[in-house]
């Protein structure tokens, strides 16, 4: 097989490269991100494996198909960039669906218990022998309450940690699990009680702006909004001008509605041209990460594994367990039989 990896950073490459070498997979690194005008050096490969950011759009499809790609293998879970309708009967889709989603949720612990007592503005004072505390005040997370939007395989875990906290935990979910110790509820109530809330459910045309002017108004005035999810569940217009109103109390982001051109580069040396991404990292009250939620070795070596895998058995005609049908949705699981749904 030979496979064309986008957006390769060294990170990624020292757990691909051995692997494939122990799979005989013939692999090409693009430190460009898959688009229109880089698809084409995807032609004589029959994979295609694309990241978070990565533009999986009906003329990139198109362009890939031309040149024989057959499969794109997402080396992520989340596959709202992909254009399922266009790849449908060309191309098929597998992913990552779960690496280690304890990293992504002790990632969101990490932007909560720093935001909430400003972890973020004590390093940079006590490096500069500023060691006022002044306007570093946080809130007990004991006894208060946390709203999670998505009780999946992240929001489970991080239930668990803020239970751990001696948090109330409130969730929703469009599917809740009947059979789970979890209290649901409605959005509107959840936002409304919250001291935290946290997102972890996908990013689809429901959830788009799930966080909006309606919603922030509703919540409480010292609430932090976490999200390691995915950047565009939150209206970052709306955002910044509840952080400038001071209708809430913070905002701790691993993910940005914009943030494919910024996330995962250097841009040290460039002028941001992004206002709303400088407005909001301008906040003394926000805190951002690189979408690096996943970013933890144990992550690292599934998700090369679960790839290798998913490409292994493309090759082998096996049936795809890890396949996105454009019919479903999801993975196909009512298709087994007929090994691919398309
Ligand atoms: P999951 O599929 O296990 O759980 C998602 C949950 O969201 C499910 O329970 C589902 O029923 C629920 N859901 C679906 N539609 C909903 C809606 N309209 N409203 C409320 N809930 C809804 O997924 P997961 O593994 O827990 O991952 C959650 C998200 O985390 C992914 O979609 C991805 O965007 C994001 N993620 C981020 C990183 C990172 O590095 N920051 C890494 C992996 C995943």
């Amino acid at each position: 097989m030979k496979i064309a990896f986008y957006d390769t950073k060294p990170y990624d490459k020292i757990w691909i490269e051995p692997l494939s070498a122990e799979y005989g997979f013939e692999i090409k690194f693009f430190e460009h991100k898959l688009n229109a005008d880089t698809a084409v050096l995807a032609a004589d490969y029959g994979v295609v494996c694309a990241f978070v950011n990565d533009t999986v759009s009906k003329e990139v499809i198109d362009v890939l198909y031309r040149g024989g790609v057959r499969l794109i293998a997402l080396r992520c879970a989340g596959y709202n960039n992909v254009d399922f309708k266009s790849a449908y009967q060309k191309i098929n889709v597998v992913r990552v669906p779960s690496y280690s989603p304890a990293a992504v949720a002790e990632h969101a612990a990490a932007l909560m218990l720093s935001l909430n007592r400003r972890i973020h503005r004590a390093y940079v004072r006590t490096r500069d022998n500023n060691f006022s505390i002044n306007g570093l005040m946080g809130f007990d997370l004991n006894g208060k309450t946390a709203g999670i939007v998505g009780t999946g395989k992240i929001g489970r875990i991080f239930i668990d940690i803020c239970r751990g906290f001696g948090m109330k935990v409130l969730a929703y979910d469009l599917y809740p699990d009947k059979s789970a110790d979890i209290e649901y509820t409605d959005l509107d109530s959840l936002f409304e009680n919250s001291d935290i809330i946290s997102l972890h459910c996908p990013l689809t045309p429901e959830t788009r702006h799930i966080i909006n002017d309606g919603s922030l108004a509703s919540m409480k005035s010292n609430a932090l909004i976490i999200n390691t999810s995915r950047g565009a569940l939150i209206n970052s217009h709306a955002l910044i001008e509840a952080l400038r109103s001071r209708k809430i109390g913070g905002a701790g982001l691993d993910v940005y509605e914009e943030e494919e051109e910024y996330f995962f580069e250097d841009l040290s040396n460039e002028i941001l041209v992004d206002d709303d991404l400088a407005r909001l990292l301008s906040f003394p009250n926000v805190l951002i990460t690189s979408h690096q939620g996943f970013f933890t070795s144990e992550a690292m070596q599934a998700i090369a594994e679960v790839t290798m895998e998913n490409i292994r058995s493309f090759e082998n005609n096996d049936i795809l367990d890890n396949e996105i049908c454009y019919k479903c949705g999801q993975e196909c699981k009512k298709d087994k039989g007929q090994k691919r749904c398309f």
